[in-house]
C-alpha cells in the first residue's frame, strides 16, 4: 500500500511518525537519493547485525558425479592421463563458500594449471598468489595501524616484495596467526627455489606442496566455514552473520563488512516485495537475544508479525515520484 507523502519531509530530512516506533528520524543520503524505485528507510531504533550477502560458492564437488567431473576435465584439459588429472582435481577442489575477491579467478587458474599437470606454472602461480594476497591485506589494512612501527615504512609504497617483512607486519597486526605465518614461510622457500636455479628440482612435488599451502592460506583467510572466529556460521539457520564482538576488527571492517548488509532479527527477503522486517522489536538487543529472536521468527513468522510494517510513502522530488519504504 502506497500512502501520501505527508510523513516525509524533503530530501535528506526524514520521517515523522515512524510506523515502527512512532518517532521522528533523520535520514542522510550523502550521494543523493538512490536510483532504486523503492528507497529503504529502516527504523534506526531496531537492532540489526551484519549478515554476509555477497560470497562465492563452489558446489561442484558435491553436485557432480565422477562421470560428469571426468567429462568436465576432459573438455578443459584433454583426454590424456585422465585418471591423474582427476586425482589432482580431487586434491584441490572442495565445496564451500568464500568471501569474493579478485584473487578468486587467480586461485581458479592456478588450480586448473595444477589439474592439467603444468607443474611450473602451478608452482610459480601459487607463490605469486600468496605474495599478492599478503600485499592486498597489508595495503587494505594499513590505515588501521597508523601507530604501528611498520606504518612509516610502508604507508607511501604501492607494494612490498620482501616476504619476511610481509609476514612480520601481518603477524604483528594479528591479521595472521603463527600457523598462517608458518604456511607463508614454507611458500617463500618454494618460491625461492622456483625462481632460482636448483639442479634436478622436483617441480611436480613442489607444485603439489605449493598449491596445498596457498589453498590453506586462502581458506584460512577467506573461507567462511573456517572463519568461525569472525562469523556465526549457520548458528542462525541457513545464514552467516558477523559476530558482534568482531565487527570492529580491521580485517572485518575492510574485507568482510563491504560484503554484508545489516539485517534485523525478524527480517525476510521476499522476491516480489523486497526486504521486510515486520514484527521488529524496537530498542537495543543483545546478540544472544537477537539469535533467539531470529530462531523463533524463522520457526513461525506469524507469531511476530504485527502489521505495522512494511509501509510505503511517496513524495514528489524534482518532478519525480519517489517511493520510500519502512521495511
Ligand atoms: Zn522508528
Amino acid at each position: 500500500m502506497v500512502e501520501s507523502g505527508k510523513r516525509f519531509e524533503v530530501l535528506g530530512a526524514g520521517i515523522r511518525e515512524c510506523p515502527r516506533c512512532g518517532g521522528t528520524h533523520q535520514f542522510h543520503f550523502p550521494n543523493g537519493l538512490p536510483k532504486e524505485p523503492r528507497i529503504y528507510v529502516p527504523c534506526p531504533r531496531v537492532t540489526r547485525f551484519w549478515r554476509l550477502s555477497t560470497f562465492y560458492i563452489d558446489s561442484t564437488p558435491n553436485v557432480l558425479d565422477e562421470e560428469q567431473i571426468l567429462a568436465q576435465i576432459q573438455d578443459m584439459h584433454g583426454a590424456r592421463e585422465l585418471e591423474q588429472k582427476l586425482a589432482r582435481w580431487r586434491e584441490v577442489r572442495r565445496p564451500g563458500l568464500w568471501l569474493i575477491f579478485e584473487y578468486r579467478e587467480m586461485v581458479e587458474e592456478v588450480m586448473q594449471a595444477y589439474v592439467q599437470g603444468l607443474h611450473y606454472p602451478a608452482l610459480t602461480g601459487a607463490c605469486c598468489l600468496a605474495e599478492r594476497v599478503m600485499n592486498r591485506l597489508l595495503f587494505g589494512l594499513k590505515e588501521h595501524y597508523k601507530r604501528s612501527v611498520h606504518y612509516k615504512r610502508i604507508y607511501d609504497k604501492s607494494r612490498v616484495q620482501n616476504w619476511a617483512q610481509l609476514r612480520k607486519v601481518l603477524r604483528d597486526w594479528r591479521v595472521i596467526d603463527s600457523e598462517q605465518a608458518g604456511v607463508i614461510k614454507k611458500l617463500h622457500s618454494l618460491r625461492t627455489d622456483a625462481v632460482h636455479y636448483v639442479k634436478d628440482y622436483d617441480y611436480e612435488e613442489a607444485a603439489a606442496e605449493a598449491i596445498r599451502l596457498v589453498l590453506q592460506l586462502v581458506d584460512s583467510l577467506f573461507f567462511a566455514f573456517d572463519r568461525k572466529d569472525i562469523f556465526w556460521v549457520f548458528r542462525i539457520p541457513g545464514k552467516i552473520w558477523v559476530r558482534e564482538d568482531k565487527q570492529d576488527v580491521p580485517f572485518v571492517k575492510e574485507f568482510v563488512l563491504p560484503l554484508c548488509h545489516k539485517a534485523g532479527a525478524t527480517m525476510l527477503y521476499l522476491n516480489d516485495e523486497g526486504y521486510k522486517e515486520d514484527g521488529a522489536i524496537v530498542g537495543p538487543m543483545t546478540e544472544a537475544e537477537f539469535i533467539e529472536t531470529r530462531k523463533s521468527y524463522l520457526a513461525d513468522p506469524s507469531k511476530h508479525d504485527d502489521g505495522k510494517t512494511p509501509r510505503e510513502f511517496s513524495i514528489e522530488f524534482q518532478g519525480e515520484t519517489r517511493t520510500f519504504v519502512v521495511p
